[in-house]
């Protein structure tokens, strides 16, 4: 695949100090970027018995709706708490300070169910554990997690246990989340 590091926009002290914010909007953007890293984000699942891709708010939903659509399959989302009209499953985890809660409705997911969880960015994995506890409690199970890009100096992954992890782009070295 094309490196598109160039089209991912490091933004520093954003949204707060001391984090180098990863904005994907340029790639977005790009015709040739976004039609690549959505292919690319898809192939390693194509052959995978899957029944859904869940994507995590916010840019979760635009990656993920997409792949969804070249997996064949629909697409699920995972919101901030409140935002979801309900009834919804909620699960909530620590961040570097305080904690936060993401939902996901009851029904959006079968008993038995592969799902393919999906964001953008895999930093501390907090929010992948957490989206991938919820798809858990409603029965289904993680065939595994796609990042487009993954900051390995957090070591997120090991957060995620045994699953099986996909990412496009790995940053290796850094002090920014
Ligand atoms: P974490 O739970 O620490 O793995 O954080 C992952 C979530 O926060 C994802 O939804 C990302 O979109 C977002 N995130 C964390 N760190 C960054 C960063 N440096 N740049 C952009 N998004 C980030």
């Amino acid at each position: 695949m094309a490196d598109f590091t160039a089209l991912i926009r490091d933004v520093p002290d954003f949204p707060e100090h001391g984090i180098v914010f990863k904005d994907i909007m340029p790639l977005l953007a790009d015709a040739d970027g976004l039609r690549a890293v959505v292919d690319a984000l898809a192939d390693p699942w194509r052959d995978a018995p899957l029944n859904a891709v869940v994507g995590i708010e916010a840019r979760g939903f635009l990656l993920g709706t997409p792949v969804a659509m070249a997996l064949g399959v629909g697409f699920i989302p995972i919101r901030k708490a409140g935002k979801l009209p309900g009834p919804v499953e909620q699960e909530s985890y620590g961040l570097e300070y305080g904690r936060d809660t993401i939902e996901i409705h009851a029904d959006a997911i079968s008993t038995g169910d592969h799902v393919l969880v999906l964001d953008d960015v895999l930093a501390t994995g907090g929010t992948a554990a957490a989206a991938g506890a919820l798809v858990q409690r409603l029965g289904a199970s993680v065939a595994g997690f796609s990042f487009l890009l993954e900051l390995g100096f957090l070591s997120g992954r090991s957060t995620l246990g045994e699953a099986h992890i996909e990412r496009l782009l790995l940053v290796d070295a850094g002090a920014e989340s």
